[in-house]
């Protein structure tokens, strides 16, 4: 889960092709599976609409399960799941309970609320490897009906030795089914050969990779695992050496225009929206429930008045 802390993410501002490197930092989640948090990071709260992406595993497992996430909320942003490994089980407010596995992507969308759980199946292969980004709604989309979409068919564009899943938007002109409400991109990209690869980037969208697994240079610069690069603006390409059997997750987006707060698992505008929906999810109404999930729901974290500014 998100800093308890009050983060804000002023709109994004125009910038030229840069590369600035964020490392990421390590969170546990509730039910105790430490992740890698590549955003938000002080200096870099939002790449495009992207304003959360969380990396975990890989990791093999026996009995129990690594991921066992009882129902929380949200509000205010869309989140994209994507496995490498393993399996996940989602169950939320709306009734949708849905298996994931690798290659399939789970897209819930909260508008003005829902609550989910995601945990391990007791059926699963004993392995564990994933992605879980959020993505920020604008203001006309924020306030809407919450909604859950699985998708299992994404298109792939090939280039030279990569192959790279669209995700969520658009790149190098095929489009994701999954349902977006601002121009983005969000790719898995994986090597199949050592080779330079030139992808083309919208040069009006900001960037940032992330290394997965692997070897990939970016220029001449060997990038670290667990670490974003952000990329800026004014990029038409990217050129990527890279190694067989490396992974990298491209997000980008046109810089969204309005600024957010982000608060444990909401974003909003102001401080006062949060304050309310904290309130709500602590009264047990507006978020619904999740009663097909054998547990306790996740109590809100206390709400500290301080705002963390972006540096
Ligand atoms: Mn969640």
């Amino acid at each position: 889960m998100p800093s308890a802390e009050v983060i804000e993410c002023p709109a994004g501002l125009a910038s030229a092709p840069v590369v600035e490197s964020y490392p990421a930092h390590q969170a546990a989640l509730p039910g105790g599976l430490v992740v890698s948090r590549a955003l938000p990071r002080a200096g870099r709260r939002l790449v495009g609409p992207w304003c959360f992406l969380d990396h975990y595993g890989p990791l093999a497992f026996g009995a129990g399960k690594p991921m066992d996430i009882g129902p929380h909320p949200h509000m205010g942003l869309q989140t994209v799941t994507w496995l490498i490994e393993g399996e996940a089980l989602h169950n939320d407010s709306l009734g949708n309970e849905r298996l994931i596995k690798p290659g399939q992507l789970n897209l819930m969308t909260a508008g003005s609320g829902i609550s989910h759980s995601e945990e391990t199946p007791s059926r699963n292969s004993g392995r564990l490897h994933g992605l879980q980004f959020w993505v920020a709604l604008p203001g006309s989309r924020r306030h809407g009906p919450p909604a859950f979409d699985h998708y299992e068919e994404l298109p792939v564009v090939v280039r030279g030795a990569c192959r790279a899943v669209v995700l969520m938007g658009e790149l190098d002109g095929a489009r994701s089914p999954a349902t977006a409400y601002s121009n983005m991109v969000g790719a898995d990209i994986v090597a199949t050969g050592d080779d330079d690869v030139r992808l083309p980037l919208d040069p009006s969208f900001e960037h940032a990779i992330m290394l997965v697994d692997g070897r990939v240079a970016l220029g001449d610069r060997a990038l670290e695992p667990s670490t974003l690069y952000y990329l800026g603006t004014g990029r038409d390409a990217v050129t990527l050496a890279v190694t067989a059997g490396a992974r990298l997750a491209l997000l980008g987006g046109e810089p969204f225009g309005e600024r957010i707060l982000m608060w444990w698992n909401f974003v909003a505008r102001t401080p006062e929206e949060i304050a309310q929906a904290r309130t709500d999810w602590e009264r047990g109404d507006r978020f619904g429930s999740v009663p097909a999930y054998a547990g306790d729901r996740i109590p809100a974290p206390p709400l500290t008045p301080r705002v963390q500014r972006s540096s």
